[in-house]
Formats: structure tokens, C-alpha cells, sequence
């Protein structure tokens, strides 16, 4: 790839100076999510976020190398040896999905990790290397004004991995991030390097955007910015069932980035809705900061939340009251630019998981009336639940919005590390697939893999498509992981 006239080039001293792979035999605790046991025997397992996806791999390798030749050859090294001894391989990034999504069974699990992002004075979008995480991103954009048109709303992801789950964000009024991607580079299982765009190899771009690592290697995407801004927030309280309406009439082009979020209280349980806009505003534009104070002081209460009505209640009370006042003016960039550790749960009895399902906007009402139905029922403590706005995703297999824009509602659980736990929690959240997709809605597939066969072929149509193109550029079958091995493999 020519990289010539690079206006922007970020990490060229990481890329430069460690270019090469890594082989990994020990924990790495720069990577967040990773965990990596070697014991004795030279057997090692991988897991993910989720902290319950331990699984035994082959081997991990962290390849570090900038686009071109170096990270192609690498690549293709792990591809081949893999194919001679007929084992899997997946690739990721921070695996922050939560159901081995990114984890190979017995396989070769490959970690991009390398910062590079170039930019051409003038143009409208900027290479990256596909493990860059998006933080690495906001630094090389932010000094040309630039900013992310949709990432997801931490920054601690890679840029592939997003695309490759079809993940959104809270920028308004857009779809998916892949919605913002022009074109990938990707290595397919017989070693080729192809480029998918929506005008070249279509297929193959439409089957990888949300194809979660199952068609090819990404190893560089083409992706579209936007002038960064000043942005200052307006919080409205409202009564949830009026929620849509206001959302939804904010989603018309005039406001960049708006969430909502729900009360969550088992007294007044999703019965009162927040809706938060930002709006520009002249001034000076601010380099992009990282978590804000107020994001950092609301750790202590959100972590109180378990078993604690009464602090779900003052949270409420402090988010939709001082909170919202003490909210000042930021940058698009630095909005986004959250890190995970942030919110971080630090019992090691307890993890967190994620669940996320998404609504046309007329039907974001029975959503609240199943959710509340189910819900409470469980034993799980519900921590969170915000509310984005997604536009209809028309281009991948996968898509969770095929159809018309979608309320996406992303609920926060803490649950404990117990067999019992994990069975209610696999409870709950088929019934709430199933009354999700009882009024036409979709759920999202990052996080456990609690559906049933039955349900994710429901949600998903066109699963069986991508599994028979699969199998045409990826007969041997390389690229798998949990995702593949629970509801595709069969097909
Ligand atoms: C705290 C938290 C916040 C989140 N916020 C959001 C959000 O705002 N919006 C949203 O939509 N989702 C969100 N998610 C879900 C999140 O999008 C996914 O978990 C995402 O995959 C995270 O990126 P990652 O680098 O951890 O991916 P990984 O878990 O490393 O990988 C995810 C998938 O992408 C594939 N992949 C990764 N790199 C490549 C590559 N180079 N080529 C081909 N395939 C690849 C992997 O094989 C895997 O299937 C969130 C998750 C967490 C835990």
C-alpha cells in the first residue's frame, strides 16, 4: 500500500520500533480483557471480557506490525500453520465481546495490536491498521480538527473489531460504524489479500461487516471522518413512554450526539426516561481529554448499586439533578473518548455483562412492558441501561436493523461467578429474545451466547447465506470461533 503525502501518522515510532510478531506465553497486562494462563505442560486457554469464556487455545500470537508486507507475511505465516495442522483461527483485538467471539478453540489466536492511522490533507477519511484502538485513533485525528463519524462509545476497542461486530455509537443520526467504512483489506483463509467495498467484492464486504472475524483477516480499513466540534449537553427528564418521540424527533440531521437512559429502581422500574442532546456551540476547541471528573466520581455510586435501592434511587436523583448541571461544554472527540476502566468492577466474585436488543421506534413501549415483566424476575442486578438511536443498517448479513432505525437499548448486569447465576442469567435472556423478537426487534451478538439455535436464526436470516458464502472462500473451515462453532457450523 502507497502511504505517501501522510498528513497525520500515529504510533510510527511503536510501529517502527517493535515492527515484527510477539509470540505471547504469559499474561500481557497491557491488553484489557486478555488473560492468558500457560500452566505447566505448555497448554494455554484464553477468555474475554465476559471472564467466563476461558478456552483452551493452541497458541497466541501478538503481531505489531504496520500495514504492508511485514503484517501481510505474518499473517500468512499463522494462516499456514494453522491449515498444516488443521487447526482454527481468530483474530481480535481488546476481546471485549463477551461469548469467545474472538477465541479459537484449540486454535491460533492472533492480537492485532499497532497504532497507524494516516490521513491525507483534505480527505474526508483516514487509513487505519485494523488492531488500532480508537483512542490511538481521536489522537491522530484530533490535532486536524477530525473526529470519528461513528465509533462505539468506549475508546478502548479496535477499529476492526468494531466493524467486524457491526457495532454502533451514540454520534446521531447514523447506523453502524461500518456504515462509515469505505473499504477493508482483508487476508482470506487461502492466503489472498483482497479489498471489499460496497462497489468491489461486495459480497464479501457486506458478509464481513458484523461477520465477526468468520470471512477474512482485516488488516486495514478506509474509514470516513467528520470535523470535530464543540458540543454542550441540554439533559430533558421525562416520563419514558414519551421517550421515543422526543429521541426520535432529534434524530432529524440537527443534533451530532444524543442517549437516553432509563431510571432502573425496582420501585419506579423503567418508568422514567432521560434524554440527553448535544448541540454545537461556537469556541475553541479543547484537545481531546480522556474519562471527565464527573465520569470518574460517578464510579463509587455506580458500583454501590448491587443490592442497594436506595443508591440506584440518589444515582438517578444526582444524574438527572447535579449532574446534569455541572455537565459543561466538550469536544466530540473527548465525548467519545472514554475508557472502559473507568466504570471498571473491581469483585472478583462478580462480573459484568452486557445484553442488547433493538426496537423499531413504535414498538419501543412493549419493549419497556416486556423488560419489565422480565426483568425483575431474575437474579441478575441490573447496573445501567442506555438508550441510542441506530439508522437502518441495510448492507451486512448480519444486520440487527435491516428493516428501519432501531432504538438500541444496552442494559448494563452484574452478575455473580456461580453455576446458578449463569443459568439464570441464560434464562432471562432468551426470554427476553423472544419477546423482543415476538414485536419484530433483533438482539445483539457480541455479548453471551445464551440464545438458542432456534432464536439467532430467527433474528438473523440470513445467517445461512453467510455460512454457504463461507464455505466457498473457506472450505477448510479456518476461521471459527464460538460464535461459528454454537449456531453456524451446522448450518
Ligand atoms: C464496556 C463495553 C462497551 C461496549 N460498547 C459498545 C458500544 O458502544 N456499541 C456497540 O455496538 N458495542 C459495544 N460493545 C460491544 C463491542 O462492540 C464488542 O465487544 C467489540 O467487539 C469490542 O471490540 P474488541 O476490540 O474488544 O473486539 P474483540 O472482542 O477483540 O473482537 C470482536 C470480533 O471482531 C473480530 N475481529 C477483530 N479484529 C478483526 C480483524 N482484524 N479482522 C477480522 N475480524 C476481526 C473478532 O474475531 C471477534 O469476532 C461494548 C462492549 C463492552 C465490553
Amino acid at each position: 500500500m502507497a502511504l505517501t503525502r501522510r498528513a497525520a501518522l500515529f504510533g510510527a515510532g511503536a510501529a517502527v520500533g517493535v515492527a515484527g510478531s510477539r509470540w505471547m506465553g504469559a499474561a500481557n497486562p497491557s491488553l484489557d480483557g486478555v488473560r492468558i494462563i500457560a500452566p505447566a505442560g505448555g497448554e494455554a486457554t484464553l477468555n474475554d471480557a465476559s471472564l467466563l469464556s476461558e478456552t483452551p487455545i493452541f497458541k497466541h500470537v501478538i503481531v505489531t506490525d504496520p500495514p504492508g508486507e511485514a503484517l501481510i507475511n505474518a499473517l500468512r505465516a499463522e494462516l499456514k500453520a494453522a491449515d498444516a495442522a488443521n487447526r482454527p483461527v481468530a483474530i481480535g483485538a481488546a476481546r471485549h465481546s463477551m461469548g469467545g467471539q474472538s477465541i479459537p478453540r484449540d486454535g491460533h489466536a492472533i492480537t492485532l495490536d499497532a497504532p497507524f492511522v494516516s490521513h491525507e490533507t483534505g480527505a474526508e477519511t483516514y487509513r487505519v491498521q485494523a488492531g488500532t484502538r480508537w483512542h490511538q485513533v481521536i489522537t491522530a485525528l484530533d490535532p486536524l480538527g477530525l473526529s470519528p463519524k461513528v465509533m462505539q462509545s468506549n475508546a478502548d476497542f479496535g477499529v476492526a473489531s468494531t466493524f467486524s461486530v457491526g457495532a454502533h455509537g451514540w454520534p446521531m443520526p447514523y447506523g453502524p460504524m461500518g456504515s462509515t467504512v469505505r473499504s477493508v483489506q482483508m487476508l482470506l483463509a487461502d492466503g489472498s489479500l483482497v479489498t471489499a467495498s460496497r462497489s468491489e467484492n461486495a459480497d464479501l464486504f457486506a458478509a464481513a461487516m458484523g461477520g465477526y472475524g468468520l470471512i477474512g483477516l482485516i488488516t486495514e480499513l478506509e474509514v470516513e471522518a467528520v470535523p470535530n466540534q464543540l458540543l454542550e449537553p441540554t439533559f430533558q427528564t421525562l416520563p419514558a413512554a414519551d421517550f421515543v418521540t422526543a429521541f426520535t424527533t432529534v434524530a432529524d440531521g440537527s443534533t451530532p450526539m444524543a442517549y437516553g437512559r432509563l431510571n432502573i429502581d425496582r420501585e419506579g422500574f423503567f418508568d422514567d426516561a432521560m434524554l440527553v442532546t448535544y448541540r454545537p456551540i461556537p469556541g475553541e476547541i479543547p484537545p481531546a481529554s480522556g474519562s471527565g471528573f464527573l465520569s470518574k466520581a460517578s464510579r463509587a455510586i455506580f458500583r454501590a448499586q448491587p443490592g442497594n435501592e436506595w443508591v440506584k434511587r440518589r444515582r438517578w436523583g444526582i444524574e438527572t439533578g447535579i449532574g446534569a448541571m455541572l455537565a459543561g461544554a466538550s469536544s466530540r472527540s473527548s465525548l467519545m473518548n472514554e475508557p472502559v476502566i473507568t466504570l471498571d468492577d473491581r469483585d472478583p466474585t462478580r462480573t459484568d455483562i452486557l445484553h442488547e436488543y433493538f426496537v423499531a421506534p413504535d414498538r419501543f413501549g412493549d419493549f419497556i412492558a416486556a423488560a419489565k415483566e422480565i426483568i425483575p424476575g431474575s437474579y441478575q442486578e441490573l447496573l445501567n441501561i442506555t438508550l441510542r438511536y441506530v439508522a437502518q443498517d441495510p448492507t451486512a448479513m448480519l444486520s440487527y436493523a435491516p428493516n428501519g432505525p432501531r432504538i438500541a437499548s444496552v442494559l448494563l448486569f452484574s452478575q455473580e461467578m456461580t453455576a446458578r447465576a449463569e443459568a439464570d442469567m441464560a434464562r432471562m435472556t432468551q426470554e427476553m429474545i423472544e419477546a423482543v423478537l415476538a414485536i419484530g426487534g433483533s438482539y445483539y451478538l457480541p455479548y453471551r451466547l445464551h440464545a438458542t439455535q432456534d432464536q439467532f436464526l430467527r433474528c438473523y436470516p440470513r445467517a445461512a447465506e453467510l455460512a454457504a458464502l463461507k464455505r466457498q472462500i473457506d472450505p477448510g473451515l479456518r476461521f471459527r470461533n464460538a460464535l461459528w462453532d454454537t449456531y453456524m457450523g451446522q448450518l
